[in-house]
């Protein structure tokens, strides 16, 4: 008898006896102690990452105006760039996802964006990475150098994209690479007189190594500093890389192109757009930029952001999912304050935004300065309720900002 009753002192699972503080699950016949339930929650939650993980790596492909569609809930404008893109984005992972075995392989379509700072380039590219729910970094072409010298290896842009994919090497392989001001690494003019700028140079010839669809063999945290570090090998031959540069003085490249091309004909010359000179630009262009031949023939796509004229300005302030004022009216609703904003503030913020010249990204800053003061102040105030931005505040907050 007294047999019997032990016999539900003990776990049915690893046959211990836990101690008093410790709970025991009595069950029809058989229990389970905390330890053993701690393990199983374990288990199960590992099983569960790892199907997550492997749902992720194949997704449905959506068709490029369903890109296009997406990029424009948060982009403005960028009508040619959001085009090109979504057709680019949409044939590499055609391409990728063909399964079927054929002759016709379609070589990869990595992008350049041109365009002035604060256009939206980085936020295009981040924008299709959150749409394909694919790995995505941003490197900076400027902290490179070349191998062998000191400072950040080109490799370190696949680390970091191993991380960001939770070191899931397939995924990581699937992955979008921003690289930032590719321009600043170009060869400093054509003249032969003037000094080669070898480093930049010798940082194109390390990125193509890259870009060729090569395996790379990547430190799994990054940088030289590390040598017991076991290297981890990814294949980059699906890795999509975009590009963006301002590439300051291209236009003068493109206009001359394309007067030369047309000497001769001067009613051809009449139909190019002198102001739109920029949406003729080719690979060619970055080539004569200082970019080497065979980094321009791996970029296939170029294509063009504008730069953001007042009225732009004024719409991605108000109009994106995630715009400004529809971030700040959030912060404040949190506190039950409605805030609104006269149009004439409006206009103020924008003018600030063209005089500072950084694109859209001087919204942030100045709307930061305009906000300061009420965000401290209308918390702790119980009794208002509501919040307008007018312009008489508008100019006097913005005031010292230049
Ligand atoms: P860059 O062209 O220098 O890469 P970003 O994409 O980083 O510029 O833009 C900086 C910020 O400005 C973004 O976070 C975004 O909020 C805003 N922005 C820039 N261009 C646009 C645009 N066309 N539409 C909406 N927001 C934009």
């Amino acid at each position: 008898m007294a047999k019997q009753k032990n016999k539900l002192d003990f776990c049915s699972f690893c046959g211990e006896r836990p101690s008093r503080e410790m709970v025991m699950f009595n069950g029809h016949e058989s229990n389970i102690c905390e330890v053993c339930i701690d393990n199983a929650h374990e288990i199960l939650e590992e099983n569960r990452r790892f199907m997550k993980k492997k749902t992720k790596t194949s997704f449905k492909i959506q068709k490029p105006n369903e890109i296009k569609d997406f990029l424009d809930q948060y982009v403005i404008g960028q009508e040619d760039a959001k085009k090109t893109l979504s057709v680019g984005v949409y044939n590499h992972y055609k391409r990728i996802n063909q399964t079927s075995e054929t002759d016709v392989e379609i070589e990869k379509s990595n992008i350049i964006m041109i365009g002035e700072t604060g256009t939206g380039k980085t936020l295009i590219a981040k924008s299709i990475a959150k749409l394909l729910d694919v790995p995505f970094c941003i490197a900076d072409a400027t902290v490179f150098t070349q191998a062998g010298y000191v400072g950040e290896d080109v490799e370190s842009i696949l680390s970091r994209l191993l991380q960001v994919a939770d070191y899931d090497v397939e995924r990581a392989q699937k992955g979008i690479v921003f690289i930032d001001e590719i321009d600043k690494v170009a060869r400093k003019g054509d003249n032969p007189s003037i000094t080669r700028d070898v480093s930049g140079e010798g940082v194109q010839q390390a990125l193509l190594k890259l870009l060729e669809g090569s395996l790379v063999n990547v430190p799994p945290e990054g940088g030289r500093k590390h040598p017991e570090q076991k290297f981890i090998e990814i294949n980059t031959q699906n890795i999509l890389f975009i590009a963006g540069g301002a590439f300051d003085g291209i236009e003068n490249k493109v206009a001359s192109r394309l007067n030369t091309n047309v000497i001769g004909y001067n009613k051809k010359s009449k139909e190019i757009d002198q102001n739109n000179v920029m949406k003729h630009a080719t690979s060619q262009d970055l080539k004569s930029y200082g970019l080497i031949p065979e980094l321009c023939g791996r970029f296939p796509v170029v294509t063009y952001l504008q730069p953001l004229d007042k009225d732009a300005l004024k719409r991605i302030l108000m109009e994106p999912k995630n715009s400004l004022i529809k971030q700040y009216t959030h912060i404040f609703e949190l506190d039950d304050i409605k805030l609104s904003f006269a149009p004439a503030a409006i206009e103020i913020i924008v003018e600030k935004a063209i005089d500072l010249s950084l694109g859209a990204r001087g919204l942030r800053s100045i709307m930061e300065t305009l906000m300061l003061d009420a965000m401290f102040e209308m918390p702790s105030q119980e009794n208002k309720k509501s919040f307008k931005v007018t312009e008489k505040y508008a100019l006097e907050k913005l005031a010292n900002i230049s």
